[in-house]
């Protein structure tokens, strides 16, 4: 049994939707149980939302709408920064929460609370700087007219976010939507909505008008597709699966609405002969391990030149023995459980095809006996390039390696996937980095870097990972509008 450092958390978790201003039971007044992943133990009821619900929570955002637009961006400056200060202050409980629903090490919880604060932060600044950069002149080759673009909130938008970095994926798109004047709807998943919850309190506390910030939990079906359906939404900003995002996509295309996606990945770690191992496996064990590999970015392939091959692999069995799988809460733990059962029994399925399939299977470490969706990180070696496990992201802790000979051929390896959202290089040759940094289809590429990401830069990746760009100033054009107004000079 996990001991919580924050006992108020198990008797009391915030559990009603947040609706125009107010915490509200669902319509429906059906509830879904929430799972602790490390024990199996149900830890709390949240509202399932439904059809109407969304309908009085969309009704609500278009309602706030136009006084949320018009408001400064210094004012709405002043309130994300007072979400970043609201997450600080309550830092531990926040982690705390995450860990418990989602299983992440306590550790990796901070590093994501970190993220959020930054997020917020960073995104303030950028409202701020609306006031004055949101209208900008466009020189005409004539001096009969005047014309000035600028750049409105979009309007109603709706955040739907999966369970692998709840409050993360929430903050890339909540901070960006109010920084542009947005009034939003946020959809957390159903498998981790009491971080999200948490987060929601903090935002409803720091002072927004009503309506400008609503939230309802519930399934996917039932809260999901009605508000990608809504007609009352401008844009839907979606993080999860390819198969969801490609149904939202379609939805969305009844009302030509604007979609956001950020889905699935099958990224490489690219490792030459020439790289320092020890970096090496300490970025393929970040790539593949962090989060229990239940990342967008995972870098499950891990394609290595020849000569270096053999070496990397053995560190790795070693590396994945070494790591320390188990309560997330317990110091020194270094990889939780997988986030649900569903998840969980589609990862066993994966390793069950991955040995069908006939790869090398290298299973280390150990994984705490009892109950909780613990797997052991696993290597598949000598791995058939059309195969399941190498074509498809399995989002747990296992990698699948390759051997190359040349430069052509590791980036051709790496490019042959339908996704594209992030790459690892890692090498001592710096030109050789940017050449291949160049060749790769991804929308991140980190060399001889972990996964460091920054609010300031971007995220997002080429073909089926990504539509669109989070972060950066990236993030807060997709929840603007572009208008241009050009007038006459004379009869002005
Ligand atoms: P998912 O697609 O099952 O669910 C994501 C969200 O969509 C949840 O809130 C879910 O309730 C909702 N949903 C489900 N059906 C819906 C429907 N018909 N209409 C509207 N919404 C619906 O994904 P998941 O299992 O929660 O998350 C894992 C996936 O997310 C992985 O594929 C991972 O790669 C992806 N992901 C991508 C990024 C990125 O930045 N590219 C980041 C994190 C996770």
């Amino acid at each position: 049994m996990t001991t919580l450092p924050f006992p108020h958390i198990d008797s009391a978790p915030r559990t009603q939707l947040y609706i125009d201003g107010t915490w509200c039971n669902s319509a429906g007044g059906r509830r879904l149980q929430v799972v602790n992943p490390s024990t199996e133990a149900v830890i709390a009821e949240v509202e399932a939302g439904s059809a109407a619900d969304v309908d009085i929570a969309v009704r609500a955002a278009a309602n706030a709408f136009p006084a949320w637009k018009a408001t400064t961006g210094a004012r709405r400056a002043a309130l994300l920064h007072a979400i970043a200060r609201g997450v600080e202050a309550r830092r531990d409980v926040l982690a705390a929460l995450q860990s418990r629903n989602n299983g992440k090490p306590l550790a990796e919880a901070q590093i994501d609370v970190s993220d959020v604060v930054a997020t917020f932060d960073y995104y303030a600044d950028l409202a701020a700087q609306l006031d004055d950069t949101a209208e900008s002149a466009v020189a005409l080759p004539s001096s009969d007219y005047r014309a000035v673009i600028r750049r409105e909130p979009a309007g109603v938008v709706a955040l739907i976010v999966p369970w692998n970095f709840p409050m993360v994926t929430t903050a890339w798109k909540l901070a960006p939507a109010l920084a542009a004047g947005c009034t939003v709807v946020l959809k957390p998943s159903e498998v981790t909505p009491l971080p999200e919850l948490e987060l929601a309190a903090i935002v409803a506390e720091a002072g927004l008008p009503s309506g400008v910030f609503n939230v309802v939990t519930g399934t996917g079906v039932d809260v999901g597709a009605p508000l990608a359906a809504h007609p009352r939404v401008a844009k839907v900003s979606f993080t999860g699966s390819t198969g969801v995002g490609e149904q939202v996509m379609k939805t969305a295309a009844e009302t030509i609405k604007g979609v956001s996606l950020e889905l699935g990945g099958k990224s490489s770690i690219v490792v030459f002969a020439d790289a320092d191992l020890d970096l090496a496996v300490e970025l393929v064990a970040g790539g593949g391990f962090f989060n229990a590999g239940q990342m967008c970015s995972a870098t499950s392939r891990v394609v290595v030149e020849r000569p270096v091959a053999d070496a990397l692999v053995a560190r790795l069995a070693e590396r994945a023995k070494q790591l320390v799988v188990g309560d997330p809460f317990q110091p020194g733990v270094q990889m939780g459980p997988l986030t649900n059962r569903a998840q969980y029994e589609r990862v066993q399925r994966y390793i069950a095809q991955g040995k069908a399939d006939g790869a090398r299977e290298v299973i280390e470490g150990s994984v705490p006996p009892g109950p909780g969706y613990f797997v052991r990180p696993t290597i598949f070696v000598e791995v058939a390039a059309d195969s399941v496990v190498w074509r498809e992201e399995i989002f747990g802790p296992v990698l699948c390696v390759r051997a190359f000979d040349t430069e052509d051929e590791a980036i051709g390896i790496a490019n042959d996937t339908d996704f594209g959202l992030v790459a690892t290089v890692v090498t001592r040759d710096s030109t050789r980095a940017k050449r291949v940094a160049d060749a790769l289809e991804a929308g991140v590429v980190w060399v001889n870097a972990p996964q460091a990401i920054f609010p300031q830069t971007s995220w997002g990746g080429y073909k089926r990972s990504s539509i669109g760009r989070e972060l950066g100033p990236f993030g807060l054009a997709a929840f603007q509008e572009i208008k241009q107004v050009l007038s006459a000079v004379e009869a002005v």
